[in-house]
């Protein structure tokens, strides 16, 4: 581990928001070294009391011996709790600090769903339990698709997929076997506009569909490079554009359904990335705007707690043409009014997860759902868009916003994308403008994505507004201190656990061996 180097303390007292002391701003502030759990080793120490043995004792199997007890640690209870406590205090969390990475959607995790998905009910059942024992989870599962196709504004809705990418994955399956089963099986290419998130093109590429990237202008899709597109590829060759609406430049398209009749003209589908539906929820519906597919990512949209790599949960919705190759099992209310799961799908994809799919974040998302009712959905909506357009409207001075532009009537969603040139222009990078923040305990929102050069800010509607003020504040004085110390922003962070890391060597040199 590094060793820190002395802490410079930024302050920020605001002219429009109320002064934070110092002590509430900074409490993650300096941390001693942290040994590594072999370090703390101590010999004979225990952790936990194992039960005497009640079954006869019998000697190890010769395959397993012979290679010694492994040189774990010995601790003590209480020295691993405080251990992984001090480890976890040096996570960035969102229950921490405010987290605006952009199309994460990193908005507050109400605890209500925690103890929701910790009822015995939920967390103590067997995946192999019998049908008629899991009738609340069943049921619990199928009202979310009806929740969820509601708000999607398309029918039918399968809660396997485990997350945003893997419903794109399991999409594009329903989508090529729909077209297989009507003899249109060279329909293989699948459009994304050039700001598409990564896992599109990806997802297409697993599906052995060939993505074709489409031009934006000025952030929206270019509808001359679609059509130009589709004479290049041959409109009997096109399955689908993949789009992502509000999109990653954090417009809201209003050219959609204009996409959309273009695509249903040569017989090919909409399909609508849902990452970005906390803008729209209650608003439009993508159903009504000409999507025939989307996934949702409900641990974005409806709250749980994520990162990268998850836990997620990626239900698609489809029109009810593309009912029949959903993947198995479906959860269905059977005549008789029990709750079930229904494998007899001939035309189905297949499995595409085990079991009943992610439980744990299908009961945060139901509760959430729930929680907020129809008219606290569309209030999501609002307040997001209304946060994000606020941050812009305080920071186009100095940070310029390419797509936001309210004299000519271009506002943003819920994200705004800044691509700070003039700035940059004076000697810094991005990434010293991204570690400086972190240094007044804000993380660092998306870069470098849609465009070279931006950061994309999400502040999510669960912000007050002393923290989007705050997060103005904090940026407009880096901007300042460009001018006045660019080295201390060259050099951030100088008050993180650790200094800035050489990325390159963490990936590619990373060592995560102990040596003692
Ligand atoms: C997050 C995101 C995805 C991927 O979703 P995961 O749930 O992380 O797999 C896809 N598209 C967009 C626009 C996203 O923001």
């Amino acid at each position: 581990m590094s060793t820190m180097t002395q802490p410079t303390r930024p302050t920020v007292t605001s002219g429009s928001s109320a002064a934070v002391p110092d002590s509430d701003v900074f409490r993650r502030g300096e941390k001693p070294t942290e040994p590594t759990i072999f370090e703390k080793h101590s010999v004979g120490a225990v952790a936990i009391d194992l039960p005497g043995l009640d079954v006869p004792e019998a000697p190890v199997p010769d395959g397993l011996r012979g290679r010694g007890a492994p040189a774990w640690p010995e601790l003590g209870q209480l020295q691993v709790i405080r251990h992984y406590t001090h480890l976890s205090q040096r996570n960035f969390s969102l229950d921490g600090e405010f987290y605006p990475l952009g199309s994460c959607t990193m908005k507050y995790n109400p605890r209500i769903n925690e103890w929701a998905a910790a009822l015995p009910g939920f967390r103590d059942i067997h995946p192999l339990q019998d049908e008629s024992q899991i009738q609340g989870l069943l049921e619990l599962l199928w009202t979310t698709q009806r929740f969820l196709a509601e708000v999607a504004g398309l029918p039918c809705v399968s809660s396997q997929p485990a997350a945003g990418a893997h419903g794109e994955y399991t999409a594009l399956k329903v989508i090529r076997a729909y077209f297989k089963d009507k003899g249109q099986s060279q329909r293989t290419v699948v459009f994304a506009p050039d700001n598409a998130h990564g896992t599109n093109p990806a997802s297409c590429a697993m599906c052995g569909a060939g993505a074709v990237s489409i031009k934006t202008k000025d952030g929206y899709t270019d509808i001359d490079d679609l059509k130009r597109a589709i004479d290049a590829h041959g409109a009997e060759n096109i399955a689908a554009m993949m789009i992502t609406n509000p999109n990653t430049a954090g417009l809201f398209d209003s050219k959609i359904t204009e996409v959309a009749d273009i695509l249903h003209g040569i017989g090919a589908l909409l399909y609508l990335d849902g990452a970005n539906m906390n803008a729209v929820l209650g608003k439009t519906r993508p159903g009504d705007f000409g999507a025939d597919v989307m996934h949702y990512n409900t641990h974005k949209t409806f709250s749980t707690p994520h990162g990268c790599g998850g836990p997620g949960w990626g239900p698609i919705a489809v029109r009810d043409f593309l009912e029949p190759y959903l993947p198995v099992p479906r959860v269905v209310k059977r005549p008789d009014g029990a709750f079930g799961l229904d494998f007899g799908a001939p035309k189905s994809v297949g499995k595409v997860r085990s079991f009943f799919g992610q439980v744990g974040v299908a009961v945060r998302c139901y509760t959430y759902i729930r929680a907020c009712g129809g008219a606290g959905l569309e209030h999501i909506a609002e307040t997001s868009v209304l946060s994000a357009n606020y941050i812009a409207a305080r920071l186009r001075s100095v940070f310029e916003m390419p797509y936001f532009k309210p004299e000519k009537g271009m506002y943003c969603a819920h994200e705004f994308v800044t691509v700070p040139r003039r700035l940059l222009d004076k000697g810094v990078t991005l990434v010293d403008i991204a570690k400086r923040l972190i240094d007044y305990g804000i993380h660092p929102p998306t870069m470098h994505w849609p465009v070279i050069d931006c950061l994309m800010a999400e502040p999510t509607e669960t912000e007050s507004k002393q923290v989007l003020d705050r997060f103005c504040d904090v940026l407009l004085r880096i901007a300042g201190e460009i001018e006045s110390s660019p080295d201390v922003v060259r050099s951030a962070p100088g008050d993180a656990a650790i200094e800035r890391l050489d990325e390159v060597g963490a990936a590619r040199k990373p060592a995560v061996v102990w040596e003692g």
